[in-house]
């Protein structure tokens, strides 16, 4: 189970991250673009990351 928190984290070391400003056309991106997370990323899908950048960064933030 992933918490908010580690969302937050993830996204904000992940090389990967890309905000997904393209959200069904909404025009108010300002949200998204505040809250870094994997939940705003473009390579979030289906509660994981479609590119598996999620655990390897997930390990790098636990070791440290
Ligand atoms: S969804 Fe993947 S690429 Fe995007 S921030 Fe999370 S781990 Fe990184």
């Amino acid at each position: 189970m992933v918490s908010k928190m580690q969302l937050h984290s993830v996204g904000e070391m992940c090389p990967g991250y890309l905000a997904a400003h393209n959200v069904s056309g909404m025009s108010s991106a300002k949200a998204s673009e505040d809250y870094v997370s994997c939940e705003t990323c473009v390579h979030w899908e289906d509660n994981r990351c479609n590119i598996d950048l999620f655990d390897k960064v997930l390990t790098s933030l636990d070791q440290t």
